[in-house]
């Protein structure tokens, strides 16, 4: 068996168009006739995180020579992309896997990458033999050398490492999206909460420098795109590598003063490090968003220092009112877990009561699964899955009430929409506000998509307003 490392010094030599660029055709090795050599079918599963590294693993593909094709039958190269947050999730990659068991004697090659792959690492092999590479989220930026391995024919290529102190950049990225682009500034996670994968799935905190993140934006701003996300696991831990040494804050100012850029987004932000000065930064400069996601996990200070958050409910809720004593409203979002071991009914309902003080604008919402290597796994997983569900339940309507009584009061007001879809129904379009609210809209204009419009809001449902174009 070989592992990537072996072959790294190799340089990335295919000349390269920049950003969203085509490429030249190369077969691949292996037994693949010649009209299918050199397709790829990429699947992917789970954040932004990963959908946002897809991008630059099929940018690196494309630069390699390979075409994305959209059926892994098209494929001489079918690789998923994968997710370990939650046990569900990464039992869907394996059932996945088994479809395409009969492919690998047709000659194709197929490839694990990401976090099951770290997770599971060679046991991949095992479990699903037909697999030829498992690359692990920190190992991306050695995924050229990989991809050499397999045009060479080896049958067995890893990448595993997590000891690595580089960002996974690459020199063209396939962009999904003509007018938002994702960009990672920090990779990994320093934080250890007790139920999370991602400290050993991505490997440790590392910041991409703040040169390379805004030659990239104005990069993106010259091909036409308005609006670029920011994108880490703790986002707001940003720690500029270089010697300008820029804050988190100084960044998102940075990225805003860019010719061409409308609307930066940032996600995900970890509570402990949400300082005033990206408040300062949000209330100063309009292009910054008015949307903050700001995970909870939990409502009761007992379940936050077991789930090793670093932070206390009060502590919490002093970051709340930073945001809501700022001089324009601030949507905030969160993700919340039900059922994390010991967690006692009245501990839950320390949960509800900060739905209630908070009112939040959206929330992602999970029952507790117990993960491989996190501390959480030897406390004993003691609620059973029904009392989970009943708990996500009641946590799910009541955060649907406050959404419907927040949304009702915006009818008659109006916003600037981000136009991205447009529906299949005449004269209906769909785009996000500032503070991330969905507003499906009706507008006689014909081309609106990618462009800025007023939308008055005229009705309103727990998940999404309902506007017209205001002209
Ligand atoms: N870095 C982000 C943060 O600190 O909030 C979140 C990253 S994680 C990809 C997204 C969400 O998945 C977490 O906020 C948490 O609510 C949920 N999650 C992570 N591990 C989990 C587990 N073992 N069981 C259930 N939900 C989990
Ligand atoms: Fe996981 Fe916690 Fe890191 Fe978020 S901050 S990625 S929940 S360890």
């Amino acid at each position: 068996m070989l592992n990537c490392d072996l072959d790294m010094s190799k340089p990335f030599d295919i000349e390269v168009e920049r950003l969203t660029g085509g490429a030249s055709y190369l077969t691949v090795a292996g037994g693949v006739d010649a009209g299918q050599r050199g397709t790829f079918f990429l699947e992917t599963f789970g954040c932004q995180m990963n959908d946002h590294d897809s991008e630059k693993v099929a940018g690196l593909l494309h630069a390699r020579g390979y075409q994305q094709v959209e059926t892994p039958e098209a494929a001489s190269l079918i690789l998923y992309n994968t997710c370990s947050i939650r046990e569900k999730a990464a039992q869907k990659v394996f059932s996945r896997l088994g479809e395409y068991r009969e492919k690998q004697s047709e000659g194709k090659v197929i490839g694990v990458l990401g976090c099951v792959a770290q997770q599971e690492g060679e046991e991949i092999f095992k479990r699903a033999p037909w697999v030829s590479l498992v690359c692990g989220s920190a190992s991306y930026s050695k995924l050229p050398g990989m991809l050499a391995q397999l045009e060479a024919g080896n049958a067995r290529v890893t990448g595993l490492d997590t000891d690595t102190d580089e960002t996974f950049e690459t020199e063209v990225t396939r962009r999904n999206n003509p007018w938002r682009a994702y960009l990672t500034i920090i990779e990994g996670c320093d934080k250890a909460c007790s139920y999370c994968v991602v400290p050993f799935t991505r490997g440790p905190e590392r910041s991409r420098a703040s040169d390379s993140i805004l030659r990239e934006v104005r990069q993106l701003a010259e091909l036409g795109y308005s609006e670029v996300q920011l994108l880490g696991q703790t986002v707001n831990s940003y720690a500029d590598p270089t010697a300008r040494k820029m804050r988190f804050s100084e960044l998102l100012l940075a990225v805003a003063e860019v010719r061409g850029i409308r609307r930066v987004r940032f996600t995900t932000s970890h509570p402990s490090d949400f300082t005033p000065d990206i408040v300062e930064a949000i209330e100063r400069e309009p292009k910054i968003c008015d949307h903050v996601h700001l995970p909870v996990q939990s409502g009761s200070t007992r379940v936050l220092r077991a789930m090793q958050r670093t932070y206390s409910r009060e502590e919490y809720l002093e970051k709340i009112a930073l945001m809501r004593g700022a001089n324009k409203p601030i949507g905030i979002t969160t993700d919340i877990i039900v059922g994390f071991p010991g967690e006692t009914e009245a501990e839950f309902e320390e949960t509800l009561s900060l739905l209630e003080e908070v009112q939040y604008d959206s929330m992602f919402s999970f029952k507790y699964s117990p993960r491989p290597n996190t501390p959480s796994l030897s406390m004993s997983d003691s609620i059973s899955e029904e009392e989970k569900s009943r708990r996500l339940a009641i946590l799910q309507e009541k955060q649907r009430e406050i959404q419907a009584a927040k949304n009702a009061r915006l009818v008659g007001e109006q916003f600037e929409v981000l136009v991205s879809g447009k529906s299949r129904r005449e004269n209906q379009w769909s785009g996000y506000t500032t503070a991330h609210r969905m507003i499906n809209f009706a507008s006689q204009e014909s081309a609106l998509l990618g462009t800025y419009v007023q939308v008055r809001v005229t009705g309103a449902g727990p998940n999404s307003l309902v506007g017209e174009h205001a002209v």
